[in-house]
C-alpha cells in the first residue's frame, strides 16, 4: 500500500512539474480550442506539425502518409486537416516515439480512422497496461525491439529502438532521403535531459541515445526533437556533453555519500543554467534522476 501510494505521489509531483513548465502532459491544463496547427515544410515532401505537445512528422507522397507521433486526442480533427493541406490525406502509418500521452494521445482516434499504428514492444505494454489502459484501438498494431524499415514514397524509413533513455520504448526515426531524424524526447533543444525512470528510462541510456544521433547524422541532417527548435548534429553533441559534465559531477557526490538534497543544494548545473533554454525538465529533476541512478548502482 505505501508503495502504491508513493508511486501516486510521484507521479502526480511529476504532472505538477510539466505543468508548471509550461509543456504538461496532464491536458486539463491546455485550451484546445485556442491551439493552432503550424506546418513547416523540412524537405521536398516531409513536413513538421507543431500543435499542442510533442512535435508531428509528416513524410508524403503517392503511397500515402506516414506520420511521427499522435499528440493529444482534442487535437486530431486539426492534425488531420492540416495533413490533408499538404496530401491527400490518407494517412497510412504512425509511429509512436514513446508512451507519453502527449505523443500518443491521439492514437485512439487515429486508429478509428484505420491508421496502422507501430511502437516498439515496451510502448504498447505500457500503453495497454497501468491505471488508465488505452483502448484496444489505440494500442499499435505492428511492435518491434529491432531496427525496422518501412520502404514508401521512396523513403527507406527506419525505426531505431533507443533502450531505456527517456523511457524504455523510445524509437529515433531516421528519414535518409528527406536527410531528418525524429529523436522523440530523449532529446529535446529546451531544458535538461529527462530520463523518466518511472517509464523505464535512465540517464546512461539516454546519453548513449544522443551519441547514436550524433553518430548517425551528418553535418546538414535536421533534427527535430520532441519539443523545441529544430537542431543539428553539433546542439545534440553539446547536450550531451553537458549530460555527462554533470552526470560526472553528481557520480563523485554520490560516491562522497551526499544526498539528492545535497547534490540539489550544492547547484552543480549553476554554470549551464543560464545557457539550457527553459523547458519542462528543470535542473533539479535531472539531478535527481542521475542521483537515484547512480544511488541504486551503488
Ligand atoms: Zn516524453
Amino acid at each position: 500500500m505505501k508503495t502504491l501510494m508513493n508511486r501516486r505521489a510521484g507521479v502526480a509531483t511529476a504532472a505538477l512539474l510539466c505543468a508548471l513548465a509550461g509543456t504538461a502532459f496532464a491536458q486539463g491544463n491546455i485550451d484546445f480550442t485556442k491551439v493552432e496547427i503550424k506546418t513547416a515544410k523540412i524537405a521536398n515532401n516531409f513536413y513538421a506539425l507543431e500543435g499542442a505537445g510533442g512535435a508531428i512528422g509528416v513524410l508524403t507522397g503517392p503511397d500515402g502518409v506516414f506520420m511521427v507521433d499522435s499528440q493529444y486526442a482534442p487535437l486530431t480533427d486539426k492534425i488531420v486537416a492540416a495533413i490533408k493541406q499538404i496530401s491527400d490525406g490518407r494517412i497510412r502509418f504512425m509511429v509512436n516515439t514513446h508512451v507519453h500521452p502527449d505523443h500518443t494521445g491521439g492514437n485512439e482516434n487515429l486508429g478509428k480512422l484505420g491508421v496502422t499504428i507501430l511502437s516498439r514492444d515496451q510502448l504498447r505494454m505500457r500503453l495497454a497496461g497501468g491505471q488508465r489502459p488505452a483502448p484496444p484501438i489505440a494500442l499499435p498494431t505492428i511492435t518491434y525491439n529491432e531496427t525496422t524499415t518501412v520502404h514508401m514514397n521512396g523513403e527507406d524509413i527506419r525505426l531505431i529502438p533507443m533502450f531505456n533513455a527517456h523511457t524504455d520504448g523510445d524509437t529515433l526515426v531516421y528519414f535518409p532521403n528527406a536527410n531528418v531524424l525524429m529523436t522523440g524526447d530523449f532529446y529535446r533543444s529546451v531544458g535538461y535531459p529527462f530520463p523518466d525512470r518511472n517509464n523505464g528510462g535512465s540517464v546512461k541510456g539516454l546519453i548513449d541515445a544522443l551519441q547514436a544521433v550524433v553518430d548517425l547524422a551528418k553535418p546538414d541532417t535536421k533534427i527535430i526533437p520532441g519539443h523545441g527548435e529544430i537542431v543539428d548534429k553539433t546542439a545534440v553533441a553539446a547536450h550531451r556533453a553537458m549530460a555527462i559534465v554533470i552526470r560526472d559531477r553528481v557520480a563523485a557526490m554520490v560516491k562522497a555519500g551526499k544526498t539528492a538534497d545535497e547534490v540539489v543544494a550544492a547547484k552543480p548545473t549553476a554554470d549551464y543554467d543560464a545557457k539550457v533554454p527553459q523547458g519542462a525538465t528543470t535542473s533539479e529533476r535531472f539531478l535527481r534522476a542521475i542521483h537515484a541512478e547512480l544511488s541504486a548502482a551503488k
